[in-house]
């Protein structure tokens, strides 16, 4: 089964996600974790150029082509073939991230973001999504009481554009209300997990 975990940065999604694969683990699921952008070879090397602080010139259409081209070849090597399998795949972050950074927060358009991740992707979307919403103020300050993170180009971002995530999430769970579960990401750590967890229990029970 395909779920994906969304949010912003410093929302937790990495420490739950982790929580979340063991547990199901002891429970004898066959889990994979994974990432976006990254989690293969290609796509690292590709997150690798997004991301680089010193790529100042990029455009947001280059950026949103990218992320999808990463997507796709994720999907194609990691996604697809764990799916069939029959694993639980546990995916930090995936169309919903451009949906709501490149096609709300950047502006360019969330039907136009969708449009090319509908090519990479191939109709290939997840069973559940967990958003994690918590405030960009919020958010940030985990992130900088997180020593020895490497510093990002998103980073250098404004805290508006933070907020305009925050507002894209928001929509995206109006657009679509029966995959995207919103979770209180502010909240101590075990009561995230908490909400986390009994979702997608039902989810993968019912
Ligand atoms: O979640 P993770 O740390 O892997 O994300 C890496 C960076 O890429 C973050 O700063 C995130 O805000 C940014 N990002 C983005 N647009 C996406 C996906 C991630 O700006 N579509
Ligand atoms: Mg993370």
């Amino acid at each position: 089964m395909f779920i994906t975990v969304e949010g912003p940065e410093g929302a937790g999604k990495t420490t739950i996600i982790n929580m979340l694969a063991n547990r199901l683990e002891a429970e004898g699921f066959q889990v994979l974790q994974t990432r976006e952008p990254g989690g293969i070879e290609i796509a690292e090397q590709i997150r690798g150029v997004i991301l680089d602080k010193n790529n100042t010139k990029m455009d947001p259409r280059t950026e949103a082509l990218l992320y999808a081209a990463a997507r796709r070849q994720h999907l194609v090597e990691k996604v697809k073939p764990a799916l069939e399998k029959g694993y639980v795949l546990l995916c930090d972050r995936f169309i919903d991230s451009s949906l709501a950074y490149q096609g709300y927060a950047r502006g360019l358009g969330i039907e136009e973001v969708f449009s090319i991740n509908s090519f990479a992707i191939e109709g290939m979307m997840p069973k559940l999504t967990l958003y994690f919403d918590i405030e960009p103020e919020a958010g940030l300050e985990r992130i900088n009481q997180h020593k020895g993170r490497e510093v990002n180009r998103l980073d250098l971002e404004k805290l508006d554009f933070h907020h305009k995530v925050r507002e894209g999430y928001l929509k995206l769970m109006e657009l679509y209300p029966d995959r995207i579960y919103k979770i209180d990401a502010s909240r101590p750590v075990e009561d995230v997990y908490k909400q986390a967890e009994a979702k997608l229990k039902e989810v993968l029970e019912g």
